[in-house]
């Protein structure tokens, strides 16, 4: 998940975390022979919840082998070191998303980084500028616009959210426009409100505000306190260190997993495999895709819930150019007079001093249009916006440039999960539920807490692997 500024979701979500929050689980130390000695289990998809199930397993002394589609680790964890002079430059996951949460325990991905040494830098969310018809806002134009934003999600957390509880049925964008009546709203404030939506929530979850469920709005969790961190060497560096010492099958595309018979049959491009306890990690959006046929059919209330749950979109656009004419800062906002009303680009500067790297975020359906395009036309289109954004400034043209999109991955079909119109929150919980106790499933989609992140991928792996453990003794 990416996000833009200090607002009041993270401080609510902080609150939020200090009276809910439980004990998390953290990085495994079970004693190997804690299961059946012998047991096998294939985890399908070497992302991070699979290369952590896996770990935990091998660890426990189960024979493991992972079989990943891809002809690469990390799946939505993608460092890329060859388009721009052998600088790392994510194209998937960015940041190490905050440190602690209220009770003081530390995101794991950033303990992992911490105890491996990697370079860690801060990146800021309310560091950069946001601009109006080309001009930066003042910085009480700017406290007004985080205030407004403030006032809604209070507005939307205390009295729309609790007036229509459990209804499933209502977009962010009818909450919008309640608000709006509601506080008179002048024109200019609807499109201020929209325009930091968009960066904030929209973007955040990677879905449009028409299709973004108040219901779910606000329902996870945050390691709020501190800042986020940029894995100054990469994030591949945490799939690489999850995999060592394990059995990894690359490019091996599972098309099948038949649990009729004690001995699960996994059907892939390599073959076929032979276990007695299956970890699918592969994303929602895989999922939803049916690209992998269960025999017999999963339980009705998975696949029901599978089909209503939201597989958002946040795709990049990186531009590197010949030099920094950007200000200082690491987010910068353009609010626009029409959809998607924000337009957002982060530089890469904190990260990488010299890079004169500018990115540029899409999300929701926005984002699927864009994907469509052919890469030149795609790449005018964001240029048409740097110029907009920063218009004083004679722009240069981009000296290298990448593209994602994660929606057209056949291996993700999108960027991660959101909490969608129709879909009850508690489908996080049914798509992670076992089958027969053999055939389990984690991912960021199965966390309600930590959805949509990296350390949401983590610990539902460390959760799976927990479950196959119970499973294999009894
Ligand atoms: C653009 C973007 C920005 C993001 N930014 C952040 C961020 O800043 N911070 C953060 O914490 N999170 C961020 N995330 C989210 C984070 O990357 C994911 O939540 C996390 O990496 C998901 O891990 P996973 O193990 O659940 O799934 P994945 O990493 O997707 O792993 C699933 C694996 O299954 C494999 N697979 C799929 N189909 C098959 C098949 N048929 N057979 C075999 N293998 C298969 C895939 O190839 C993949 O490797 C971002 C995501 C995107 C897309």
């Amino acid at each position: 998940m990416n996000s833009l500024r200090t607002s009041s979701r993270s401080r609510r979500h902080f609150l939020r975390a200090v009276l809910q929050s439980a004990a998390l689980p953290l990085a495994s130390s079970v004693s190997p022979a804690a299961v059946q000695p012998g047991t096998r289990v294939v985890v399908i998809g070497a992302g991070v919840s699979g290369l952590a199930a896996a770990r935990e397993l091998h660890a426990a002394g189960c024979r493991v082998t992972i079989l990943e589609a891809r002809k690469r680790l990390g799946g939505r964890v993608c460092t890329d070191r060859k388009q721009f002079g052998g600088l790392p430059v994510e194209l998937g996951a960015q940041f190490i998303h905050g440190i602690r949460n209220g009770k003081g325990e530390v995101n794991p991905i950033y303990r992992i980084a911490q105890e491996s040494g990697w370079k860690m830098k801060p990146f800021p969310e309310d560091s950069g500028e946001t601009y109006r018809a080309g001009k930066p806002l003042s910085k009480a134009e700017d406290k007004a616009l985080v205030d407004l934003l403030d006032e809604f999600e209070t507005w939307l957390i205390d009295e729309f959210k609790d007036e229509h509880e459990d209804d499933i049925s209502i977009p962010l964008e009818r909450a919008i426009a309640a608000n709006a009546k509601e506080n008179e709203l002048s024109s200019q404030e609807l499109l201020d409100l929209r325009g930091i939506i968009a960066s904030d929530i929209e973007e955040d979850l990677g879905g449009d505000a028409r299709r973004l469920s108040v219901d779910g709005y606000d329902e996870d969790e945050e390691f709020a306190k501190g800042e986020d961190q940029c894995l100054i060497e990469g994030y591949d560096q945490l799939p690489a260190l999850l995999a060592q010492g394990l059995d990894i099958r690359l490019g091996c595309i599972v098309s099948e997993i038949d649990y009729t018979k004690r001995q699960i049959n996994i059907a892939s491009s390599q073959g076929d495999f032979e276990a007695e306890h299956v970890v699918v990690s592969v994303p929602l959006g895989v999922l939803k895709a049916k690209s992998l046929t269960f025999t017999p059919e999963l339980p009705d209330a998975k696949i029901k819930a599978i089909s209503r749950m939201g597989m958002g979109v946040l795709d990049k656009v990186i531009l590197q150019f010949p030099a920094r004419f950007w200000p200082a800062g690491n987010w910068f906002l353009n609010l626009e007079r029409t959809a998607p009303y924000g337009i957002s680009f982060s530089s890469m500067e904190a990260a990488h001093l010299g890079s004169n790297i500018l990115v540029f975020w899409h999300f929701g359906s926005h984002a699927i249009a864009h994907e469509a395009m052919p890469d030149a036309e795609l790449i005018e289109l964001v240029m048409g916006h740097v110029r907009q954004t920063f218009r004083d400034i004679d722009v240069p043209a981009p000296t290298a440039t990448a593209i994602t999109r994660w929606s057209e991955d056949p291996f993700s079909r999108g960027s991660y999960f959101y909490p969608q119109i129709g879909s009850p929150i508690s489908d996080i919980k049914v798509l992670g539920e076992a089958v027969s106790d053999r055939l389990f499933f984690a991912g960021e989609a199965t966390s309600k807490a930590y959805f949509g992140t990296v350390h949401g991928a983590y610990l539902s792996g460390l959760r799976e692997a927990k479950k196959v453990i119970a499973a294999s003794k009894d």
